[in-house]
């Protein structure tokens, strides 16, 4: 059994890149009036109260999203994500941020009439709160199954338009492998969709094999136009614990790289210290 809860890090600095990235990509994905599926394959429970136990026995928010919301110079790139977060927390210039919205939550701020939203979740808890958090929701839809299959298994969507995000929480290794290996099967179905995936910098060899498994050209990986962006707070380590994170984003949007050199940099200055530092790469060409 599974272990893993999302509620103890939301909001934590690893959040913060990664819905940043994923409201920019969805805010790109609306400007045409074609509709399109949003596969989000490792859920969580859509939003967090960030009064809960799991939020405050941790405080990872504290040091993440609590530290952007109330500044005054956020880069434009940075501010539909902030706009997001206000926008679910009406009082925070005086108050303590109360909710948190998860990839799920991001993803119903940008969904129209004409786009559907496929949420994948194993857990028996956070399947319940995603449950109810998609109450109502049109044209979400729901599925307490393994994600990786489930991505695999939608692709490719009717309108030939998808963004996809593999977010798992890597507590098996094979996690590492497993989510390359299923953006490369998935863009072989569908390669023109964006893939996102998030990972931990935890230890540095496990991120370079990720980067070899999408670089090392072979019969079934046809994989093009792969940027990765990363933040790590403090230099890599062997000791326990995430020093960093990052994402492999497929076909992202043509001015991405642009405005996460635009955010990193600025997150570097708020949320790290002497030690950070950060990277935009586009690992393979168009
Ligand atoms: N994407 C969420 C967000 O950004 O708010 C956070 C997801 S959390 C990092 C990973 C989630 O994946 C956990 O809730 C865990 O229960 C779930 N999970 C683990 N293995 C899974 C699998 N094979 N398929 C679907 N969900 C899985």
């Amino acid at each position: 059994m599974l272990s893993y809860r999302h509620a103890f890090h939301a909001g934590n600095f690893a959040d913060v890149l990664k819905h940043s990235v994923l409201t920019l990509v969805l805010d790109y994905m609306t400007r045409k009036e074609k509709g399109f599926h949003y596969i989000d394959s490792h859920s969580g429970a859509g939003m967090y109260q960030l009064a809960d136990e799991y939020s405050q026995k941790t405080g990872e928010y504290k040091a993440g999203i609590a530290k952007l919301v109330n500044e005054l110079d956020i880069p434009e790139a940075l501010q539909p994500y902030i706009d997001l977060i206000n926008e679910l927390n009406p009082d925070s210039g005086s108050n303590e941020l109360t909710l948190y919205p998860g990839s799920p939550a991001v993803a119903k701020r940008y969904m129209r009439r004409q786009d559907s939203t496929h949420l994948f979740e194993l857990h028996p808890t956070d399947i319940e709160h995603l449950n109810e958090f998609c109450y109502r929701w049109k044209k979400a839809f729901v599925k307490q199954s393994d994600g990786y299959q489930g991505v695999l298994g939608l692709l490719p969507p009717p309108s030939r338009r998808g963004v996809v995000l593999i977010d798992p929480p890597y507590e098996l290794k094979e996690d590492y492998h497993k989510a390359v290996n299923t953006i490369i099967k998935a863009y072989s179905k569908f390669a023109t969709g964006t893939y996102i995936l998030w990972y931990p910098v935890v230890k540095r060899d496990l991120v370079e094999a990720m980067k070899s498994a999408f670089t090392n050209k072979n019969a079934n990986n046809n994989v093009k136009n792969l940027l990765q962006v990363e933040f790590c707070l403090s230099a890599d380590t062997n000791e326990y614990g995430m020093t960093g994170t990052g994402l492999f984003i497929v076909n992202p949007p043509w001015q991405l790289a642009q405005q996460m050199a635009e955010v990193l940099p600025y997150l570097r200055d708020k949320l790290g210290n002497n030690e950070s530092s950060f990277t935009v790469a586009q690992l393979i060409a168009e």
